[in-house]
């Protein structure tokens, strides 16, 4: 009797592994080797892009302007500027019902090149980096980097680079100073103790073998640039190379039970959403995946969540619909329902200080909601409703699917946001629902397989109510 009640009145979050049998954990194990195997190909926004691409028109998607009118199951894509990406399907209820949205960015922090970045001092050439996002700089040393990104010539010809990941490729490195000359250093802040101007990335030492040539080192690293890509100094003031960990996404732990990569913020979301997606074929409302660009620096810029790029994409539906009329854009935003799929922070028992035990995200609890992000009162928050919650609530219970409502700290310890008050800002009831991590926005990101899994489950569930 007292058990059945403690059973009936407890909220109790238990441990996912223990819920689950063998063939349920092979099956995640499939999937997260999948995850990893795609994280390895999908690095960076553009790299992650490409591969959603391929993976779409495989399943049948197609780039909405290939539609002269859409009808009730079209499979669509719309891609902008290389960088981020809307998909959709149409459903058979009326769109003025509202759209069922996921949204996740594919941005992660990092260090990009500047537009002047190659330098030669006493014998060796460096890349100067401006930093991407929030992290901590000291992270970013001694570990092996690798380049990403293009280089676009004023002709428009555009060259892809990919240096590093390759084992027959070389690394760069960001060095550090050596303990026994580091006193003072040890002495600053930890903040303070790499500055940003010392990011500066290592990649040459050898000197071009001509007598006449002041900056030997620089020339031939220019030389070498100019052979592999056809490139000139000046070229490197319209390019986009971002300088990321040349780690490859492995299997964690004796018991193979998390993900190391970096990146996962957000794109552990994003791929699992994106798969989640490919997994539909009839639907309800119509089902809109979003990955977004820029996230980690605020959403702004024209491939951000903030541009009305997307406006455009959900308005092309509705010309090809042929239903759209004045204010009907407004009105799909205002009964649309999404999920921000981003990331959460999960609790660390080393660093439990900053946690609050009852409310924090645990790894390998399943998907964690946040009612509210914000910081110092929730500031900046855009906090559910809880009709919506418990709207949201019902399609996990009735799914089976493990879940832990949470905040990202303890009050007043810090904070962070997503692009959910975007949607929220035009109408629609947002939630935060996303995989908690471990060392969030640091090279190497961990996660738990369990919790990646459900993430997958809630969205197909979501997309399919
Ligand atoms: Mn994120
Ligand atoms: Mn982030």
């Amino acid at each position: 009797m007292e058990e059945n009640l403690e059973k009936t009145l407890l909220n109790k979050k238990e441990n996912g592994w223990e819920t689950i049998d063998d063939s349920k954990k092979e099956t995640i194990f499939k999937f997260t080797k999948d995850y990893m195997n795609f994280l390895n190909k999908a690095k960076t926004e553009r790299e992650f892009i490409v591969e959603a691409i391929k993976m779409a028109r495989e399943n049948g998607y197609k780039d909405i302007a290939e539609f002269e009118r859409l009808n009730p199951g079209d499979k669509i894509y719309f891609i902008n500027r290389e960088k981020s990406m809307y998909l959709g399907i149409i459903g058979t209820e009326s769109i003025e019902k509202g759209l069922h949205i996921i949204g996740s960015h594919v941005d992660s922090p990092r260090l990009d090149l500047k537009p002047n970045p190659l330098y030669e001092d006493t014998g060796l050439a460096y890349f100067k980096t401006h930093y991407y996002g929030g992290i901590k700089k000291y992270q970013w040393t001694t570990i092996p980097l690798s380049i990403h990104g293009v280089i676009v010539k004023p002709n428009g010809e555009k060259v892809t680079v990919n240096i590093g990941e390759d084992e027959n490729d070389p690394i760069f490195t960001i060095t550090d100073l050596l303990p026994h000359l580091a006193q003072e250093q040890m002495e600053k802040k930890l903040k303070n103790g790499i500055e940003g101007e010392d990011l500066n990335l290592l990649i040459g030492s050898i000197p071009y073998n001509d007598e006449k040539i002041k900056e030997k080192v620089k020339v031939n690293i220019l030389n070498i640039l100019n052979q592999k890509y056809g490139i000139v100094e000046a070229d490197l003031q319209s390019s986009e190379l971002e300088i990321i960990p040349a780690f490859k996404a492995r299997s964690l732990g004796f018991d193979l039970g998390l993900v190391a990569a970096y990146g996962q913020d957000d794109k552990v979301c994003a791929y699992s959403s994106l798969v989640a997606m490919m997994t539909l074929n009839n639907v309800k409302n119509t089902a809109i995946c979003i990955l977004s660009d820029k996230e980690e620096i605020g959403s702004m810029g024209n491939t951000g969540m903030e541009s009305h790029m997307f406006d455009f994409f959900i308005s092309e539906i509705l010309n090809k619909l042929e239903i759209n009329k004045p204010n009907l854009l407004d009105k799909v935003f205002c009964f649309s329902k999404m999920l921000s799929s981003d990331v959460d922070a999960g609790y660390d028992p080393i660093y439990s200080s900053v946690s609050d035990k009852l409310n924090a995200g645990f790894l390998g609890k399943g998907i964690s909601l946040n009612k509210y992000t914000g910081s110092r009162g929730k500031s900046g928050a855009s906090d559910a409703n809880a009709e919506y919650v418990a709207w949201v609530r019902n399609i996990l219970e009735k799914n089976n699917i493990k879940y832990q409502i949470a905040e990202l700290g303890k009050v007043d310890i810090g904070g962070g946001g997503t692009i959910a008050y975007i949607l929220a800002n035009k109408g629609a009831d947002v939630i935060d629902c996303g995989v908690p991590v471990l060392s969030m926005h640091a090279p190497y990101e961990v996660t738990s397989k369990f919790d990646i899994y459900s993430a997958f489950e809630t969205y197909k569930a979501f997309w399919e109510e």
